[in-house]
């Protein structure tokens, strides 16, 4: 598919947990040259910092009053690692890509990214991240609220038990091994505690284009996503 990359545009992909949201911001990013920033490792590593620091009181009513004080201390950031061509997480000056991605994560990072502070913050750097446009961002408020006046929004959804399936395997290859049960349940809560909370919850934006990856592979996500940034440079070059 030929995509004419004069035209940098903003892309956002909002969805549910574990839609492969990342792999196909990932994989669009290198194909047009773009850079990638992936939201939600923001908030993960937010909540690996909290956690480490003890933070979160999981035990009662969660407070987070200890987490927005330190907040200024936190320093979240990406940097590009040639190898495996894409950025990795760092936390305080630490690559953290993969502690961010532990069931412990998981099940804490829905409540952490539901402070209003912590959104605040995650926000701005995002949108100074992405001003220049030429970039891929995946979340859950990309399109509604990080950047509303996206070219291209998609919002992902996909079977659930498929997606349960990919974040089981995911942790699996990394050694951490649980039911599928279990991290189904935690797909659920996450959505339902992302979809329901106060500050920019996740909606699909009135624009977005739903992709439903259910039985799509990469090749063919990306095919898809590829004709519909032409047929949009395409209308453009005909006003
Ligand atoms: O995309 P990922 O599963 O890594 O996101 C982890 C969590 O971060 C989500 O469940 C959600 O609570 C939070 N998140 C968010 N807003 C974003 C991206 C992620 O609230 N833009």
């Amino acid at each position: 598919m030929f995509v004419n990359t004069l035209h940098k545009i903003t892309i956002a992909i909002d969805g549910y947990s574990s839609c492969g949201k990342s792999t196909i911001a990932k994989a669009l990013a290198q194909r047009l040259n773009y850079n990638y920033i992936d939201t939600g490792a923001m908030y993960r590593a937010v909540t690996l910092y909290a956690l480490r620091n003890g933070l979160i009181d999981t035990q009662n009513k969660p407070s987070f009053e200890a987490l927005i004080k330190t907040l200024p201390k936190i320093k979240v950031d990406f940097v590009f690692n040639p190898h495996t061509k894409t950025s990795e997480t760092f936390l305080n000056g630490e690559n953290v890509d993969k502690e961010i991605r532990t069931m412990e994560v998981n099940e804490n990072v829905s409540k952490v990214s539901a402070v209003k502070e912590v959104r605040e913050k995650m926000v701005a750097l995002q949108r100074q991240m992405g001003k220049n446009k030429a970039v891929v961002l995946d979340g859950r408020d990309i399109g509604t609220n990080v950047f509303p006046d996206a070219e291209l929004k998609l919002f992902m959804t996909a079977d659930q038990k498929i997606r349960a399936q990919r974040r089981l395997d995911e942790l699996s290859s990394k050694g951490d091994y649980h039911e599928l049960e279990e991290v189904l349940q935690n797909l659920l809560k996450r959505d339902y505690e992302d979809m329901h909370r106060k500050e920019n919850p996740l909606i699909q934006a009135k624009d977005a284009i739903v992709l439903d990856n259910t039985d799509l592979n990469k090749e063919e996500q990306l095919e898809f996503v590829l004709k519909l940034i032409a047929d949009m440079q395409l209308t453009k070059d005909e006003q």
